[in-house]
């Protein structure tokens, strides 16, 4: 006998378009590249916002990757099992290019906006798979160091073809790369890094070396090959170290076992140990920390970006759902304060994906001075700040569901798997403290600050909060010597920046109220706190993703 009806449940956000759906990227594209084709990312948005693809999204994550160590007869075999719809993931991103396609594309396009654009909206379909994808996207310009393993493994590095077999580099349809930093006692300080690396001859890929140690953290085990930092005579270098050596042998790459993390389930993060493993020499010896980070710079490029995918498919999930929800007598999404909430998330939604499209641009220009810096001092700047939101962002977007959004199971549980997503990309490569510190090491090295008063002198007189900030910048960086004060100097270049983009990017309603809030003062310590007079209804509109 039935009990009761159900009714007021709202469905599940599917089958739409990621891409036309997102105003806001739509308009952070054609300011960053006027006339761009945005073709392909209109194909990728309808085929990763399907249902189809959003079952592969959770099956991958509630079938989290098992560490094989042993075969049943007792010898190492050092496998991880993912589910196939890991695998369904992992041929997605590869096949749009995702890990590769803006280094192989021709100079002077915009193939790394693009790419970022790819990027944040495959994140907004799962987030975890792209750990190996976006380390294989970053460890190009630091593998360029060694020229003649360039040579061999770039093509497939290139390839968009997914192929997990472990097998030689040169019987692979298609090749990805990790990264091996962290040891146990040091993370962010690498020099306390006590991997050793003991020379052994020469051959066609350069200095050889037998590397015995540890990695406490070295996510995406299944890659072909990893950068790994290790001590040589000369100090912390940095090695190429393959899964299977070229004659066919397996590495002595020994996996300890899985984390067991937070979040991030479908990616496998391992505990690793070397036990005369056999790696190359990428870049000077004793020079690996400058080394590898030309990879981190990359990595934390798309830190930025998959936390802006992240709010983004957040306040998509809360508008949707608080269209159709009633409480009151009205859906939510018409209560007075739920529209504050939703028009404040909408905001900090649109300047952290206008900041990191505009931090990706500056890749497209390597030969553009103006560029390099921006990109020196943005990365930091986009890392820090936009990942630091992440965490209170998605909180706030889960409450919109009320109690659903708590709950892992159906359409909706995507709002805790991106709950639990968020705190990552502040952590690892290079967590809050480190990135504020970073900056103000790019502000003393570069010209950085004469770019940010160029890039931000387009928006003087668009408000007088702005004025004020960007007027008051140069002599704050000038004074900056210190560390205590590095993060409020990342925050509120930041703002300066994401006001900037925003007054030559989006409509007023939108850089008014952000200035108005962000720089200011009307607004609280919470979302939701917009001062009245705001035109939430032209805000929540714009969002719609749908
Ligand atoms: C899911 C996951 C996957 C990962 N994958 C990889 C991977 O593939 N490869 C890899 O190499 N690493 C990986 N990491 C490790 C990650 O990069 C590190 O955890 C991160 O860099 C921080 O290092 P740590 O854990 O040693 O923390 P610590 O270095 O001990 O830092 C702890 C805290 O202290 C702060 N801190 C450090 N120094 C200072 C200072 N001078 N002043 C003020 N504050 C400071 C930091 O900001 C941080 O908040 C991964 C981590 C996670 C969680």
């Amino acid at each position: 006998m039935a009990t009761h009806e159900v009714f007021n449940q709202p469905d599940a956000l599917m089958d739409y378009n990621l891409f036309e759906g997102n105003r806001g990227m739509r308009d952070a594209l054609a300011f960053n590249a006027p006339g761009l084709d945005t073709a392909s990312l209109s194909t990728l948005g309808g085929r990763w916002g399907t249902r189809a693809m959003q079952v592969h999204a959770r099956l991958a994550n509630v079938h989290a990757p098992q560490l094989h160590s042993h075969d049943r007869s007792g010898r190492r075999i050092d496998q991880v099992e993912f589910h196939p719809s890991y695998h369904a993931l992992m041929a997605q991103a590869v096949g749009a290019g995702l890990h590769a396609t803006a280094w192989s594309a021709p100079q002077g396009g915009h193939a790394h906006l693009l790419r970022a654009a790819g990027f944040m909206l495959f994140t907004e379909l799962e987030p975890s798979t792209l750990c190996p994808i976006s380390m294989t996207y970053a460890v190009t310009p630091a593998l360029r160091s060694n020229a003649a393993v360039y040579a061999d493994w770039s093509a497939g590095l290139a390839s968009l073809q997914y192929d997990a077999s472990a097998v030689r580099w040169s019987d692979k349809a298609g090749l990805t790369m990790g990264m091996g930093m962290t040891e146990k006692q040091g993370g962010s300080d690498v020099r306390a890094n006590t991997t050793q690396a003991v020379a052994d001859g020469q051959d066609a890929w350069g200095k050889r070396y037998l590397v015995t140690g540890h990695k406490w953290f070295m996510s995406a085990p299944m890659c072909d090959a990893f950068l790994i930092l290790a001590q040589t005579p000369a100090g912390v270098s940095c090695l190429f170290l393959p899964r299977v050596l070229p004659d066919g042998t397996v590495n002595a790459i020994h996996i300890q076992r899985l984390k067991d993390k937070l979040g991030n389930k479908a990616n496998a993060s391992s505990e690793v140990e070397f036990v005369d493993a056999t790696a190359w020499l990428v870049g000077d010896e004793g020079r690996g920390v400058p080394q590898i980070l030309e990879m981190g710079t990359m990595t934390r490029l798309d830190c930025a970006l998959g936390t802006s995918g992240l709010m983004r498919q957040s306040l998509a999930i809360a508008l949707h759902h608080t269209a159709q929800r009633q409480a009151f007598g009205k859906p939510l999404i018409a209560q007075p304060l739920m529209r504050n909430v939703l028009a404040d998330l909408a905001l900090e939604s649109e300047a952290a994906c206008m900041l990191a499209l505009r931090l990706a641009r500056a890749f497209d220009r390597p030969d553009d001075a103006h560029e390099r810096a921006m990109a020196r001092l943005l990365t930091p700047v986009a890392k820090f700040w936009i990942c630091k939101r992440g965490s209170h962002f998605a909180q706030e977007a889960m409450e919109c569901l009320g109690g659903n959004g708590y709950v892992e199971e159906g359409g909706e549980g995507v709002m805790a798997r991106i709950y639990r997503e968020m705190p990552l990309n502040s952590i690892w490569e290079g967590a809050g403290n480190i990135m504020a510190i970073d900056l103000l090491r790019a502000l003393r090295k570069s010209d950085a600050a004469a770019a940010l008063a160029h890039e931000c002198a387009p928006a003087r007189g668009t408000h007088a909060a702005l004025d004020r900030l960007i007027a008051a910048l140069p002599t704050r960086i000038e004074a900056a010597d210190s560390e205590i004060g590095a993060r409020r100097l990342a925050q509120d270049i930041a703002l300066a920046l994401q006001a900037s983009l925003l007054a030559q990017s989006a409509p007023g309603y939108v850089v008014g109220t952000f200035c108005a809030s962000r720089l200011a003062g009307d607004w609280g310590h919470v979302f939701g706190t917009l001062g009245a007079g705001t035109d939430v209804d032209a805000i929540i509109k714009r969002a719609q993703p749908t």
